[in-house]
């Protein structure tokens, strides 16, 4: 079986956490501060702060943000739950605008009829690793005084207009293991505004500045010296990963028939999370049995629309945002990881070929 993801642990991370649980600082070690250090350089920016989870960073920059109650956050429907969900875990209410149907972010152009006097942040997910259209979106958010946060956890080092994801508001990412690297679980979120950034490792860390003087309702939701010393140690390979993405991806860009392959404006630096094409003519369901046939691993990022979730649907009412269900039914990604050898893109090439041929 070729599988869709495949962590890559080597000697380095292996020797970095064997380090760490001698030195008998397993939490709130150096650690974490040294990884969040690289991190926010890798980023290009000031900040980044450590947290449990791509979910819990989200969770902590609505909150840095003061957004809560009564307040309306603008997402895009098309996107791992959790961008949601985050939302729903600090008591705002998402808003849905629909998606591009050629970079499956959200549509900019759409963003501004869905501001209301509620409406307090956008939040864009930058999809599989190709960031949303930053400049519409930063100018919006600046026109109508919006916090943007953005869901980067698809995006560690995706560019556009050479700046990374992350670096134009506050940034979220995730470091799960099918991520383009991981901690095991882990998140970060990045910042250039001091006073964001504190505010986050105070949520993240009880709600204290003072040694058990607690200012705020905080929480738990900190990184292990443990979690930091492997996202350390990917964080160096990063950039190499990205690399042997992007040179799996030039392989079927050029060699993929019959099917949509993704789409790169101009000014975006692809990090390809994942390569997910677009199967026309109701083929999808019909080229994915094919694929797990022939032992190819592949992945439907995402059969159901958030809006069309079952308890969203009871909250929010019914909503139609056809690009996205569209999109829903056409997608299919396929394995990109640095893993895989030529003989592999040429065997999972020639099957799609075969199928849509
Ligand atoms: C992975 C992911 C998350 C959540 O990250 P976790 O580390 O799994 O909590 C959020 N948003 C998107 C778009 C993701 O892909």
């Amino acid at each position: 079986m070729i599988p869709m993801a495949k962590p890559l642990i080597g000697e380095e991370e292996k020797q970095a956490v064997l380090q760490v649980l001698d030195s008998g600082i397993l939490a709130q070690g150096p650690r974490v501060a040294a990884f969040e250090k690289a991190f926010a350089e890798a980023c290009g920016v000031q900040h980044a702060i450590a947290t449990s989870s791509g979910t819990t960073a989200l969770q902590v920059a609505l909150l840095a943000h003061g957004i809560g109650e009564g307040d309306e956050v603008i997402t895009s429907p098309f996107t791992f739950i959790a961008s949601a969900n985050s939302v729903l875990y600090v008591g705002a209410k998402p808003v849905f605008v629909d998606i591009d149907a050629r970079t499956f972010n959200l549509d900019a152009s759409q963003i501004e009829a869905a501001i209301t006097p509620k409406t307090k942040a956008i939040l864009p997910i930058h999809l599989y690793g190709l960031c949303a259209d930053m400049d519409a979106i930063m100018a919006i958010a600046e026109k109508h005084h919006l916090i943007v946060i953005e869901d980067a956890c698809q995006a560690h080092t995706a560019k556009i207009n050479g700046k990374c994801a992350g670096s134009f508001g506050t940034g979220t990412f995730s470091l799960y293991p099918t991520k383009n690297m991981t901690s095991a679980e882990g998140g970060m979120i990045t910042s250039n505004d001091d006073a964001i950034a504190e505010k986050c490792r105070v949520l993240r860390n009880h709600g204290m500045r003072r040694r058990y003087y607690h200012d705020e309702l905080g929480y738990n939701l900190r990184m292990t010296d443990v979690h930091a010393a492997i996202g350390h140690a990917q964080l160096l390979k990063l950039a190499k990963f990205n690399q042997a993405r992007a040179k799996n991806a030039a392989y079927y860009d050029t060699n993929l028939k019959g099917v949509v392959t993704p789409y790169v404006p101009e000014n975006c630096e692809h990090i390809y999370h994942q390569y997910t094409l677009r199967v026309p003519h109701g083929k999808r369901d019909g080229l994915r049995e094919f694929l797990t046939k022939n032992e190819i691993g592949s992945e439907i990022y995402y059969p159901l629309p958030i809006h069309q979730q079952g308890f969203y649907r009871e909250m929010l009412g019914e909503m139609s945002f056809p690009v996205a269900e569209q999109a829903a039914a056409e997608v299919l990604s396929i394995p990109v990881h640095p893993s895989l050898t030529q003989t592999d893109l040429e065997f999972v090439a020639g099957k799609i070929n075969e199928y849509m041929g």
